[in-house]
């Protein structure tokens, strides 16, 4: 037992230095000249270490099972992931010296499955993306600690404060002219980042409305419409990270003020406007969020309203390069290459270099109209 305490002390005090060694988030600004009044800061949660936003959630859940007494030296560690989170899971079950398998479907980008495998994680690929939660059960079963981002990730977060992403992007705002904005926009994978948005801004008293950014035709969408926890996906999605098959537990339908469906073939030309105005690859749900957020814009521009517009940058892109960035794997899903969106052609036509207020953006005048393979 006290060996056991003494363990626990110690992946505390890991935990803890490796918070200290990592910095916060970039918010970054963008002014679009097609959308005079209204500014957008985008958070980049691609800069953490491992890589997405999932490096808070997976900090959490070890914490969460840490100080529950739900896990031990030496233990296997689980978790049903779309990758993102086995990626960060991974990186700090090898921190803390623990074994870690990655419950994953089959159809998850080579990139991510070869990355958990680097950082010493088991990848076990089901065929079904359904059937990832009853695989870690089954592992769980079997002596492993679930760490459970889709049951936890609600809860694991600490939504009062102490460096939770709600927290941090307003801190980021407060200097700025609009310091509350107008909308947060992000999507939802385990529901736990809109869980603590929304929390936090009626926490701290705001008017800041929260939208959620859907695949098309996803869970979310359809259970937060009709208050159905029961309600299922009527279409498959190829972005990866948000747009479940099922309600998961921890969506929170009750702090979403809006949501927003895109096409799948719309994130992928909103994630490579990005990647032109700012000179860096984002993954699919970063292209969902921009394309949500340029929505809301023009609907505030429509009504003459100023303010500004918070959107995510969930993960990074060279996880996707043989995926949502090869025209060859798009077409392959009959996919087209990507074409801009009226909302994103609108928004960009009037975009030059000048009109960013990026100065290490590319010397580039207007994104690509098709992806590079
Ligand atoms: C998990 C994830 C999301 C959604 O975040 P949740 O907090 O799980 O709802 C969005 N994008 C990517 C790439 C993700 O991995």
């Amino acid at each position: 037992m006290t060996t056991e305490r003494a363990w626990i002390g110690s992946a505390m005090a890991a935990l803890r230095q490796e918070q200290a060694r990592s910095a916060d988030t970039h918010l970054l600004r963008l002014d679009l000249p097609a959308f005079p009044g209204i500014a957008f800061y985008l958070k980049d949660e691609a800069s953490h270490p491992t890589g997405s936003l999932k490096h808070r959630l997976a900090r959490s859940l070890f914490l969460y099972a840490l100080c529950n007494g739900r896990l031990h030296r030496g233990q296997t560690v689980v978790d049903a992931s779309s990758g993102s989170t086995a990626i960060s899971e991974a990186w700090f079950a090898r921190l803390l010296g623990l074994p870690f398998v990655a419950v994953m479907p089959a159809c998850t980008a080579p990139r991510k499955i070869a990355d958990v495998r680097a950082l010493g994680g088991t990848c076990d690929l089901v065929d079904d993306p359904a059937a990832v939660h009853d695989r870690a059960r089954w592992h769980e079963q079997r002596g492993a600690c679930h760490l459970d981002q889709f049951g936890l990730a609600e809860r694991a977060t600490d939504w009062r404060g102490n460096n939770n992403i709600a927290e941090s992007l307003l801190a980021q705002m407060a200097h700025e002219p609009d310091a509350e904005p107008a909308w947060v926009v992000c999507g939802a994978g385990t529901g736990g980042t809109s869980a603590t948005i929304g929390r936090y801004l009626r926490y701290r008293g705001l008017q800041t409305r929260l939208c959620v950014a859907e695949p098309a035709g996803s869970a979310f969408a359809e259970g937060w419409r009709t208050r159905d926890r029961k309600a299922t996906a009527s279409r498959s999605t190829v972005i990866e990270g948000i747009g479940r098959p099922r309600v998961e537990p921890g969506f929170v339908f009750e702090v979403v003020d809006h949501v927003i469906e895109v096409e799948d073939a719309d994130s992928i030309a909103g994630m490579h406007a990005l990647e032109g105005l700012l000179g860096r690859r984002y993954g699919g749900s970063s292209g969902t969020n921009f394309i949500a957020c340029l929505r809301l814009a023009a609907r505030m521009r429509a009504r003459r309203v100023h303010g500004s517009i918070v959107g995510l940058l969930c993960d990074r892109g060279e996880r996707y390069d043989e995926t949502l960035y090869s025209t060859a794997w798009l077409r392959e899903r009959g996919i087209a290459p990507p074409v801009l969106p009226a909302e994103l052609d609108d928004a960009l036509s009037a975009t030059t270099r000048a009109g960013t207020t990026i100065s290490s953006y590319p010397a580039r005048s207007r994104p690509p109209r098709s992806p590079r393979t």
